[in-house]
């Protein structure tokens, strides 16, 4: 919420004034944007923070409705064209769903990198002169054409098997040994599509993942490809969720979790009980990215340590209270200018029934647009 805040100035300041409950301001941040902040902000004050939980609700519904709408609209507008033009070429022309698209836009790059792979082999050799234009390297529209030729041969080749569904689409990673055990150690942390990603990505991908060993000879060659083996296997995998319940960060809990190597395997850290705890995906992003560091102590227990190396504790301490906290809170306002009486919060409602259905036809920018 605080986050959210940053960009919603006139809520910020209506929480601040004491104008909006905590509640309210909590709700309203689920959806306002700077766009919608003002007319949300009036539905705060006139509202209770009832009636702002049910037009919040029902603000979210329209929005789902608009991205499931969006999805279908892309969904049905799929085509391709494929017909001869007059000087007897054939013409593509098409639009797919983004995750088509990524699909057929990985595998013309492989068949890109296939087919200059094949060409450099069969390069002429140095000294040789040439004479036929055909030697010149083709153009990027060239070789994309080329791609989709060699696509359409493999695709049939293969009798249209897509293989195993978990074969299929896999974010991987290359990675050097020495780096996943050491950051600042020289090497690669590359997507197969080229692009770098920072080391501590590779070792959370790796932390709990389907490994399959390359060795590389000097020239990059691949010598010698290992069996596909699941880091943590299966049955240690369900002690580990027998033990640990869910994600252990401080104050999570959440059910699902990816196994974390406390002392990651690349360091030569045990697949073990006491190596292992659960964490949820956005925790293990803070062990793995974000600087948080953790533990486990003699007695068992786990440790936690923000990026400044303060302890997380399950339960923070109590807040220092002053002996008269109510006389140092008006003190506070006052210092402040703020003035808060017992009217300050109070909604401009009347007492109306609510009608959800009509405050979000008049309120959301979609529903007004469409209206
Ligand atoms: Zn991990
Ligand atoms: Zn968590």
């Amino acid at each position: 919420m605080a986050r959210a805040l940053g960009s919603l100035p006139q809520l910020r300041e209506a929480l601040a004034r004491g104008e909006l409950s905590y509640s309210k301001v909590r709700a309203l941040t689920r959806v306002a944007t700077p766009e919608t902040e003002e007319r949300l902000l009036a539905v705060g004050r006139a509202r209770t923070a009832e009636h702002v939980e049910l037009i919040v609700r029902g603000w979210r519904r329209m929005d789902r409705k608009a991205e499931a709408q969006e999805t279908t609209r892309r969904h049905r507008n799929r085509a391709l064209h494929v017909y001869p033009d007059g000087d007897g070429m054939v013409v593509i022309r098409g639009r797919l769903e983004p995750e088509v698209g990524a699909v057929v836009m990985q595998a013309l790059t492989a068949a890109r990198e296939a087919l200059s792979r094949r060409r450099r082999a069969e390069d002429v050799p140095a000294g040789t002169s040439v004479v036929d234009g055909s030697a010149e390297a083709p153009t990027m529209e060239q070789q994309q054409a080329d791609a989709l030729a060699l696509v359409a041969e493999a695709a049939l080749h293969r009798g249209m098997d897509p293989g195993a569904p978990g074969e299929r689409y896999q974010v991987v990673v290359h990675v050097d040994a020495q780096m996943l055990a050491d950051a600042d150690a020289p090497g690669q942390s590359v997507l197969d599509g080229g692009a770098r990603v920072p080391a501590g990505t590779s070792r959370r991908l790796a932390c709990d993942a389907s490994r399959v060993v390359m060795r590389h000879d000097a020239d990059g060659r691949i010598t010698e490809v290992g069996a596909r083996t699941r880091t943590i296997p299966p049955a240690l995998r369900r002690a580990l969720q027998h033990r640990d319940k869910g994600c252990r960060f401080p104050g999570c809990g959440r059910l699902l979790g990816q196994g974390h190597h406390i002392r990651h395997w690349a360091h030569g850290g045990p697949t073990t009980l006491s190596n292992l705890t659960m964490l949820c995906r956005r925790h293990h992003r803070a062990v793995h990215e974000e600087g948080f560091q953790l533990e486990r102590l003699a007695d068992d227990e786990l440790c936690f340590r923000g990026p400044d190396g303060r302890l997380l504790s399950d339960v923070p301490p109590p807040a220092a209270m002053p002996a008269n906290p109510v006389d140092s809170l008006r003190a506070q306002n006052d210092a402040g200018g703020l003035h808060i009486d017992a009217r300050t919060s109070t909604p401009g409602w009347h007492g109306e029934r609510l009608d959800v259905g009509y405050a979000i036809s008049v309120l959301h920018p979609l529903a007004v647009a469409s209206r």
